[in-house]
């Protein structure tokens, strides 16, 4: 390809990259995907897994503003899991095992239907600059892509070394090769750089595991769907099984710690804490002798199997021995060892909160490259890049994603403000607006502001339209129907006997009145749509929390400047994770705002700390 004319171009094909493309075509943006090998668009680096806690409700979100990446996990869906059941609906974070292979081809299903949307198989060596803005790519072959919005989505790709013992090699991950030379031109740039790194399990041949021993988890009865256009799994569900390591194992590994890539001193890339290596595991809680390892299946038709929970970078023959220490896996045969990869990223803090670089106008940078760690994260980067690359080419403003309003805002925020210290990834606790930014309520915060945005089909915003239709019809024939304590006792409601009428959104407020109990008094009820019913019933649950929330926001803003003072000890705050005592430990914020913009804290660690403050709090001996 000499010269093309696009108006964005998107390089890379991972989980950023085919959300971005696909963001900005879905605006009528002419967009092409530039990526070096178009049959790995939507392959999935490491885990077959979709969603969990925090990752979920970027999922909901991406689909709220029609992306790609919850209809694909829904089609590729092999085990649906709802995590943290038992805690309150806003923490609760949809999951799906998938079909590697079906996943893949979702998502290259969704690029190829895009008239928008053309794919290029290259590799990108260079970005075209002039004056500080960008203007286009450079191809291996010497040709060029021009168009005036780029978004730059390379993953571990850059300058990507692969570690398995004592022996390292170029790579962006197994099977693929680094992006040295478009590497090389980013250290160029006005931009300051970092190495990471991050590990993944060897995969074990499902045949040659004993399952008939192992304890086996099905999947839930009533799956969660990512999508809010989904209605029930498509593929065949199955179960995982589940197993643990042992003394023996941490013996092995306690043995040939210094053969491991990331204790050896091989690599110098900081790893991600909330996903350990196993050695990690060992190391940092040493004082357990058992972990769980989940044993998720690749695929329907693929007898790999993912070994969760012991992702490493020892060399191949301690892998293989510490796998057969194992209950189930005395047998196991590894069809790839696990590694470690070193990579370049970005410093997030040059970026503004649309993504784009601020002194190289034109560039925007989504996923990996930006310091963070997971599919979910990427792709909602992704999707934040690409369209607002697509409306800085069609002139129009950018779209900024609030704390308040998602998690995609919480996640840009704390990118762009604070930066990254380790990879980040998303966690319920990072968002101060928890108790509305629900997985449930995706699409009532963003289906509206994306269509503003010109990324939501018309199919989509209808759907949305008439369900909100719907459940504004179901919270008035709630609104209109009220009883007095006295009327509520004729059937069994236990009510303070204050003569107050209550309506049926007030009665659904209370924890042990569940809409069944509401049908029995008013039968009419029993019409409203199941679905309609719990999400309604959600809602009324945290009305009154989240009025309390708000105003907890509100007072925690006013004492930003409440200053912390000299020598205070934070090991005498009690609930702070002794993560954050060090880390506050070492920084010495002067005050509260300082406490807040280090990597980690969490409006509740402030709030302890507020509260801490105020009542004398305890100095250093
Ligand atoms: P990627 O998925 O890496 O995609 C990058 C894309 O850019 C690829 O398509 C590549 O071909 C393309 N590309 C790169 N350079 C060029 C170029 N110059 N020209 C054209 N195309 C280019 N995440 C977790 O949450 N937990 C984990 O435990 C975990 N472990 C991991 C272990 C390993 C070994 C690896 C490799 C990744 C792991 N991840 C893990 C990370 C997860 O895979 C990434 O977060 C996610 O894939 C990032 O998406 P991305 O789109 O930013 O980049």
């Amino acid at each position: 390809m000499k010269q093309s004319d696009f108006d964005v171009i998107v390089v890379g094909g991972g989980h950023a990259g085919s959300e971005a493309a696909a963001a900005a075509a879905r605006t009528g943006a002419r967009t092409v995907l530039v990526t070096q090998k178009a049959s790995t668009i939507g392959v999935m680096s490491c885990n077959p897994a979709i969603g969990g806690l925090g990752k979920g409700h970027l999922v909901r979100e991406i689909d709220a503003l029609d992306g790609i990446m919850g209809i694909a996990a829904d089609k590729a869906g092999i085990q649906f899991r709802l995590l943290n059941r038992r805690k309150g609906p806003a923490v609760q974070g949809p999951r799906a095992q998938t079909d590697r292979r079906l996943y893949l081809k979702a998502i290259q299903k969704a690029i190829s239907q895009h008239a928008m949307l053309s794919v290029v198989e290259a590799e990108v060596t260079d970005l075209i600059v002039k004056d500080d803005v960008a203007q286009g790519v450079e191809l291996v072959d010497g040709s060029r892509i021009y168009a005036p919005s780029v978004v730059l989505t390379a993953g571990t790709f850059l300058r990507g070394v692969i570690h398995i013992g004592d022996v390292s090699r170029s790579g962006g991950r197994v099977g693929d090769r680094a992006s040295d030379i478009l590497g090389r031109r980013i250290a160029d740039l006005d931009l300051t750089l970092g190495r990471l790194k991050t590990g993944t399990p060897p995969r074990l041949d499902g045949r040659t595991i004993d399952w008939s021993r192992l304890e086996m988890q099905p999947g839930d009865d009533a799956p969660t769907m990512f999508s809010f256009m989904s209605e029930a799994p498509e593929a065949r569900q199955i179960s995982c099984g589940i197993t643990h390591t042992n003394t023996a194992t941490h013996d092995i590994i306690r043995e040939n710690l210094e053969r491991s890539a990331m204790y050896g001193g091989h690599i110098d890339g900081v790893g991600p804490r909330y996903c350990p290596s196993i050695e990690d595991k060992i190391v940092r809680f040493s004082d357990k002798d058992s972990h769980q390892i989940f044993l998720e299946p690749e695929g329907l038709d693929d007898s790999t199997i993912y070994p969760n929970g012991i992702s490493t970078s020892l060399p191949e023959e301690v892998q293989n021995q510490y796998v057969r220490s194992i209950f189930g896996l005395e047998d196991a045969v590894i069809t790839q060892p696990g590694y470690a990869i070193e990579y370049d990223y970005v410093d997030p803090r040059a970026l503004s909160h649309s993504l784009e670089v601020q002194n190289l106008r034109g560039l925007f940078l989504a996923g990996q490259i930006n310091g963070t760690t997971g599919y979910e994260e990427a792709a909602a980067q992704g999707l934040v890049a690409g369209l607002n690359a697509a409306r800085q080419s069609q002139g129009a403003e950018a779209v900024k994603f609030m704390r308040s309003d998602s998690y995609i805002g919480v996640m840009i925020d704390d990118l762009v403000t604070r930066g990254v210290a380790e990879p980040y990834r998303m966690f319920t606790s990072r968002a101060e607006f928890r108790l509305s930014l629900r997985a449930d309520n995706a699409d009532q915060r963003l289906t509206e502001k994306g269509a503003e945005a010109g990324c939501v089909s018309e199919d989509r915003l209808a759907t949305f339209r008439q369900k909100m239709e719907r459940i504004e019809g179901a919270r008035d024939a709630l609104a209109s129907r009220a009883l007095t304590p006295q009327e509520g006792a004729k059937f069994g409601l236990e009510l303070k006997s204050d003569g107050k009428r209550r309506s049926g959104l007030d009665l659904l407020s209370f924890p042990d009145i569940d809409f069944a109990r509401l049908v029995k008094i008013w039968p009419e009820l029993a019409k409203i749509d199941p679905k309609d019913q719990v999400q309604i019933s959600i809602e009324a649950t945290y009305a009154s929390y989240v009025a309390r929330q708000s105003k907890d926001v509100e007072a925690l803003k006013r004492d930003e400047n409440v200053g912390i003072p000299a020598g205070f000890d934070f090991s005498s705050v009690r609930g702070l994770s002794s993560e954050l005592v060090e880390k506050l430990g070492s920084a010495n914020p002067e005050t509260i705002a300082q406490a807040s913009r280090i990597d980690g804290v969490t409006p509740a660690a402030l709030t302890l700390l507020l509260a801490n403050i105020r009542t004398g709090g305890r100095k250093l001996a």
